[in-house]
């Protein structure tokens, strides 16, 4: 039988296992034209909780009692199309099953190992994509500049960081755990790094990290840790506003300190994106992360979850930082 996640309830607040049911169905057998998929790797990520609530967003809701999707890697094991082979990789955005029928549309092949697929969910993928384009289109680094990231060791901003020493920054990350403080200074090769959980003057920790001030803010969480970088920027600071993590899973939305009078006096500009806002400079910007890689000038991390059934919580997992990088999981 075919192994099959649904959205079994909206969660309120952070998501429970019990949000999520399991069922079965029988697998499918391809059509004239379709194509039957084995899944082999899922991407959590945490904009998923977004679409689990019932409001209108850039991207619709899931339905509830049907299959979660999200970016999933997966083999073609039967195939009446003549587009695809049996034994090629394909990624896309599919359901949380261990099978499924696709027609092949919205798929992109991966011309890869085996051992070298799962970097197109991170690095070569959504997320590497993401931290690139965020930064360099509306951050706009310049070398000397000093870049404070947030999220600093999830998939998005280790990216963002390394990039932002590639093209000549100081860059501080900021994250909640002591062992993420030297996984950032040590592998990522950040200049500093803050551990949000101890630091409880956050904006004196970046004050002193900072001495220079914050000329870019590369925002992954939101909420306080965004208030306490935001008392610090430069004049002409840019803030690109990749994620609100840190609010995902409230009920109500907190009001914090009011921003306009710091934007308005430091000149500087703050501007919300998704990544496909970018897309017809996908395939540029994923030469370059590729052409990054190979040269070892950038790095990645993967927390890899095992077990087709463990997907839920590993998606509840990001809400409790229990990944380094990209979090994924191998069916
Ligand atoms: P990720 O950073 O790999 O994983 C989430 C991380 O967020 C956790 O590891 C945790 O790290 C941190 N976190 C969780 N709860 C938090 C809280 N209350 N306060 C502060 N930090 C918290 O995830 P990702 O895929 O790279 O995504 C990062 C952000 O970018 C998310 O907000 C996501 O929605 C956004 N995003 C946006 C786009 C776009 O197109 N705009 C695309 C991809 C991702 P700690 O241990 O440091 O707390």
């Amino acid at each position: 039988m075919n192994k099959v996640i649904l959205l079994h309830r909206r969660p309120a607040g952070k998501p429970v296992l019990n949000d999520f049911k399991f069922t079965s169905e029988s697998i499918p057998a391809p059509q004239i034209g379709e194509i039957l998929l084995k899944t082999l790797y899922v991407s959590v990520d945490p904009y998923l909780r977004g679409r689990m609530n019932d409001s209108k967003s850039y991207i619709p809701a899931f339905e509830l009692d049907k299959p979660i999707q999200s970016g999933i890697i997966a083999e073609v094991v039967d195939s009446n199309n003549a587009g695809f082979q049996k034994g090629e990789f394909v990624l896309g955005n599919l359901a949380w099953k261990e099978f499924q029928i696709s027609d092949g549309k919205g798929l992109s092949k991966i011309e890869a190992d085996d051992s070298e697929l799962t970097p197109h969910l991170g690095i070569l993928g959504m997320t590497g994509l993401t931290a690139y384009l965020g930064l360099t289109e509306i951050g706009i680094p310049k070398p000397g500049e000093t870049l404070v990231v947030s999220g600093a060791a999830g998939a998005v901003g280790s990216v963002v960081g390394q990039i932002g020493k590639i093209l000549g920054c100081k860059v501080v990350g900021i994250t909640g755990s002591d062992e993420k403080v030297e996984l950032l200074k040590s592998k990522f090769k950040f200049d500093n790094a803050i551990n949000y959980k101890k630091n409880h003057d956050l904006l004196k920790a970046i004050q002193l990290a900072c001495p220079k001030g914050v000329d870019i803010y590369f925002d992954n969480v939101g909420g306080v840790i965004s208030d306490a970088v935001l008392a610090n920027i430069n004049k002409h600071a840019r803030l690109p506003v990749c994620g609100a993590i840190s609010l995902y899973n409230e009920t109500s939305m907190p009001i914090g300190p009011r921003i306009q009078p710091i934007i308005l006096t430091k000149s500087a500009t703050m501007r919300g994106f998704i990544v496909g806002d970018f897309s017809e400079k996908f395939p540029a910007a994923n030469k370059q992360l590729a052409t990054w890689l190979k040269q070892g000038k950038l790095t990645y991390s993967e927390t890899i979850i095992y077990g087709f059934r463990n997907i839920p919580q590993a998606f509840i997992n990001l809400f409790d930082g229990k990944n380094e990088g990209k979090m994924i999981v191998k069916v």
